[in-house]
């Protein structure tokens, strides 16, 4: 299958072939053509399979052959989770829209309004947003949705685990009912199934992968550390690269923060991003990132969403998610676009718990012992919330081991990891 089976406009051919891409990802080959008939879609799609192109493509060659453009009033509203995703999706309606002649702009807060506004007052044909600062300008009478033709909704779970649900039903009220949908979702619970159903028109099911399992490009390991050695540990994981580009997930903003500075101390250029930081402060941050001035990228689970960074070789998961399924988005962030990736978690005592929540997700991650913080032997602890201890639901058990440990029944301490070879556990 090449772009040119799915009957492309010539200008998005020359989009595409700039941007270097060879041929349709498989969700871009299932959802393209259905979207060009006007059909609704409902896409449950891996992170980073190209889930963008899959609708940009088609909504901008339907907006160009229909010479809406021609038109006043908005025609296309994209509705995203974060700011960076939002810019990213901005970014790629600019790349694949070349020579369309359609106007786009992107609303997002934490920055000023006046840019926005400026840009809405002279006119666009698209807007992409966050839906807290969409609302706020539609209150103000900058933004109206009347004339919308096309309504995408993007990575609808995290915007239901961002608490967004109330936002976008503001939002859908005000659109006019008569218009081509877009749903996308990584995982599809049962509250998210329920919001499709309402909103869309006998939609295209389009799953190119089960929900809620990770790219195959992406090899996960898990190493054993108690908490107070996690810095060591990564430390000592970032000696052993060369040239490496890390993204990092730690649980909290604080906890973001101090590795940030320690890593700094050590020589290691780092920066955290999160929801704390100013708009300005992140996508600066993000710049650097992908400019490779520096080399790891310290952030929540805010920021995970929206990085479309493709070349992130190791995505470490410092502290390990709450919720079983962030941990399959974090990991997106790398193995993108066919790119192989390494998804590194370290799981301390208290979080073994959240360990084997993954372990039902995700069959493949490799307990990796040869390292000289492991603790896989140490006793399990209950997981901490909030720093509390949370009640354990279950008997106290002694090893996390979920099946899955290449290990098992090997000793793993650290005065006998040097003596091990360290090629056959390790991530490598
Ligand atoms: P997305 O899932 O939309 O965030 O896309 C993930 C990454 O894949 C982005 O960096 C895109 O630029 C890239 N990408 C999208 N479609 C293709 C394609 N057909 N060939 C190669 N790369 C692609």
């Amino acid at each position: 299958m090449t772009f040119e089976n799915l009957n492309l406009l010539p200008q998005i051919l020359s989009s595409l072939k700039a941007k270097g891409y060879t041929q349709p990802t498989p969700i871009q080959e299932r959802s393209i053509p259905h979207i060009l008939e006007g059909k609704d879609i409902c896409g449950s799609a891996q992170t980073g399979t190209g889930k963008t192109a899959a609708f940009a493509l088609p909504m901008l060659q339907l907006l160009f052959n229909s010479k809406a453009h021609q038109r006043k009033g908005l025609k296309a509203l994209i509705l995203a989770p974060t700011r960076e995703l939002a810019q990213q999706i901005s970014d790629s309606f600019r790349d694949y829209g070349k020579g369309l002649h359609l106007r786009h702009t992107v609303i997002y807060g934490g920055v000023s309004q006046h840019g926005q506004t400026n840009a809405l007052r002279s006119g666009v044909d698209i807007v992409i947003a966050t839906p807290g600062r969409l609302l706020d300008l539609m209150e103000q009478g900058f933004v109206h949705l009347n004339t919308i033709e096309f309504f995408v909704l993007d990575e609808v779970d995290r915007m239901l685990d961002m608490g967004f649900i109330n936002d976008i039903k503001k939002i859908i009220a005000k659109l006019p009912s008569k218009k081509q949908t877009l749903f996308f979702s990584a995982t599809m619970p049962v509250e998210i199934k329920k919001l499709s159903d309402s909103l869309l028109k006998n939609p295209v099911i389009v799953q190119t992968a089960p929900a809620s399992t990770a790219a195959v490009t992406v090899k996960q390991y898990v190493y054993h550390v108690k908490t107070e050695n996690k810095k060591a540990l990564l430390k000592f994981i970032l000696d052993k690269e060369s040239k490496p580009h890390v993204l990092v997930f730690t649980r909290t903003k604080r906890g973001a923060d101090k590795l940030a500075k320690s890593l700094n101390a050590d020589g290691i250029k780092a920066e955290a991003i999160h929801g704390n930081k100013s708009q300005n402060a992140r996508q600066k941050a993000l710049d650097r990132f992908k400019n490779r001035q520096i080399s790891m990228l310290i952030a929540t689970d805010v920021a995970s969403r929206g990085l479309d960074i493709t070349e992130i070789s190791h995505v470490i998961n410092f502290d390990l998610p709450e919720e079983a399924e962030t941990y399959i988005h974090r990991i997106g962030r790398t193995g993108r676009a066919g790119y192989s990736g390494i998804a590194i978690s370290f799981c301390s005592p208290d979080e073994r718990a959240q360990l084997r929540d993954i372990n039902k997700l995700t069959k493949s991650i490799e307990v990796v012992e040869a390292h000289p913080y492991d603790a896989s032997q140490a006793s399990e602890e209950p997981r901490k919330l909030n720093g509390q201890q949370q009640r354990r639901s279950g008997p106290r058990r002694n090893n996390s081991n979920s099946g899955h440990n290449p290990n098992k029944g090997g000793g793993g301490n650290n005065s006998n990891w040097r003596g091990r070879r360290t090629n056959d556990r390790s991530y490598r």
